[in-house]
């Protein structure tokens, strides 16, 4: 890991770098290493305010709101392209920033990212209203953008979650303003140069970073028509009551405890294979993490045998080595909260099978040793309450009905997964179940064309898709009299 001088920061408002009005900076740290990596813009209110002028001026000119959609097109495909080149540097930046691992960055998060721009590139194009039949009138919808959206992203997939949001925003003529989090800011700075190189009209993406009062002030502006959160759920209820001020469209994407569960009939190898990915890949920071293992009683034994032998294998350390499998957490804060809820676990009786060590004497940053938890009750802490971890809770259980009644006993419902060759088990569980996505024998697969979101606490709205456009646009109905005279022309008989 390289050592180097902190580099500044500033915000990205009207197509320019600008130092924040605030005058404040704070610092981005590499979680792997300790180091202090950059100085960034504390945006405050007054340059939220800044930001959504700019985005509204810009929205309000039509300089993207009514450019021709093959050309709106090709600034987001030439997007795709720049990220493409400048892949190397930017998956190094995401890995400095957050700890994570760079076969991942470099191999996952930006291949995602690139592909979600060459696909919302494509969608752009085919956005549409349609023609409702009604007798004696044209009538048709147009679907328009919703203005001046701001979104607020988390620190676990820096570039995926902004690609997420200004993708399909973006597609659908919308200007944005961009809050990333404060333990992450920088790869979604750099993505706003590329997106100027790339052509997109000044004031149409603006970014300010700053912390939770930073986001708070862009979820209570009068000028942002939209807010679209990924976040904490405890979070998200809070964006929610300060939207309401305002009654701005809404869309949350929140926290997650989801099942991941394996039948005695399950391809064992391929079971275990997919727990480990479902719960370690990005140290468990992930909001779709497989944290609560449900595993048959017959296979429960092996299972947790075959889980441990594995896991003592994952390469943990630098995340800039090509072999690194586990890297650091995000921050000291995201380490103690692991490393408390480890303590949990052991305190409400459940088995320390693997792991349950921090590596902060031998390793600088925030390594925590992949965890396993065998014996636990679904009622425990540790497996109802987000970890946000590479810590596993692994639950017994008899039969079918048993796993249908407790997969479904949390307030979350993001994910889920079963593992079994057993076609008719496998349909039956992905109807009972009360999550928006069901992984039938994989895990984590997020196809950008599948929409993707939660039920219950896990949020509302659904990214990916199509569908993600709906939340971008607003539908509005035209009616054209076709009948001479109208049904409401002689109402008044004056
Ligand atoms: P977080 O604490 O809720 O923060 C998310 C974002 O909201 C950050 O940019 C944060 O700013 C900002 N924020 C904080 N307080 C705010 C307020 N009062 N008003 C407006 N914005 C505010 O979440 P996190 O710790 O970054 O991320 C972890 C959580 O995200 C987990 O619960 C995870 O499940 C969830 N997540 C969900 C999905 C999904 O798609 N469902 C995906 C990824 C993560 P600062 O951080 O700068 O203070
Ligand atoms: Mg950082």
């Amino acid at each position: 890991m390289t050592q180097a001088s902190p580099q500044q920061y500033h915000l990205f408002i009207n197509g320019e770098e600008v130092a924040p009005q605030s005058e404040q900076t704070f610092e981005s740290i590499n979680p792997a290493t300790g180091e202090v990596i950059a100085h960034v813009a504390h945006g405050n209110e007054q340059d939220v305010d800044r930001a959504v002028k700019a985005a509204r001026n810009a929205h309000e000119s039509g300089v993207w709101s009514k450019m021709p959609t093959a050309q709106r097109s090709i600034i987001l495909n030439r997007m795709a392209d720049l990220m493409q080149e400048n892949l190397p540097s930017l998956a190094a930046l995401e890995t400095q920033d957050n700890g994570k691992p760079i076969n991942e960055s470099s191999f996952i998060d930006l291949p995602m990212s690139i592909d979600a721009f060459r696909y919302y590139a494509s969608a752009a194009r085919m956005i549409g209203g349609q023609a409702v039949p009604v007798p004696g009138a044209l009538t048709y919808t147009l679907k328009e953008p919703i203005g001046v959206c701001g979104q607020i992203i988390p620190w676990n997939f820096p570039i995926m979650m902004a690609t997420w949001k200004l993708a399909p925003a973006l597609a659908a003529g919308n200007s944005v303003v961009l809050k990333p989090a404060e333990q992450t800011p920088l790869t979604a700075l750099r993505l706003a140069e590329l997106f100027k190189q790339a052509g997109v009209p000044d004031g149409v993406v603006n970014v300010v970073t700053g912390d939770g009062r930073t986001g708070e002030a862009l979820v209570k502006h009068p000028g942002v028509d939209k807010i679209a959160f990924t976040g904490s759920t405890e979070v998200g209820r809070q964006v929610m009551i300060n939207a309401a001020g305002t009654l701005k469209r809404v869309s949350l994407e929140l926290g997650g405890k989801s099942p991941n569960v394996v039948f005695a009939d399950a391809n064992l190898d391929q079971a275990v294979n997919g727990a480990l990915f479902a719960i370690y890949f990005n140290q468990g920071q992930i909001c779709t993490a497989g944290s609560r293992l449900f595993v048959q009683d017959a296979i429960y034994d092996a299972f947790v045998e075959k889980l441990v032998g594995k896991l003592a294998q994952l390469r943990v350390g630098d995340p800039t080595l090509n072999t690194t499998q586990i890297g650091s957490l995000v921050s000291a804060e995201q380490f103690d909260k692991v490393n408390s809820y480890i303590q949990i676990g052991q305190e409400e009786g459940a088995t320390l099978a693997f792991g349950g060590k921090h590596l902060r004497d031998e390793l600088k940053g925030y390594f925590v040793q992949p965890t396993i938890f065998s014996d636990v009750k679904n009622s425990m802490r540790i497996a109802q309450e987000e970890i946000f971890g590479p810590v596993l809770s692994v639950i017994r259980f008899k039969d079918d009905a048993e796993a249908a009644r407790l997969v479904n006993e949390i307030p979350y419902g993001l994910v889920s997964a079963v593992w079994t060759e057993n076609v008719r088990r496998a349909h039956n569980f992905a109807s009972m179940i009360q999550a928006g996505y069901v992984w039938i024998n994989t895990y984590n697969i997020l196809p950008v064309e599948a929409p993707f979101g939660g039920y219950k606490q896990s949020g509302f709205g659904r990214e990916l898709g199509m569908g993600a456009l709906d939340m971008y646009t607003e539908t509005k109905n035209v009616y054209v009299e076709l009948n001479e005279a109208s049904p409401i022309t002689g109402w008044y008989g004056v």
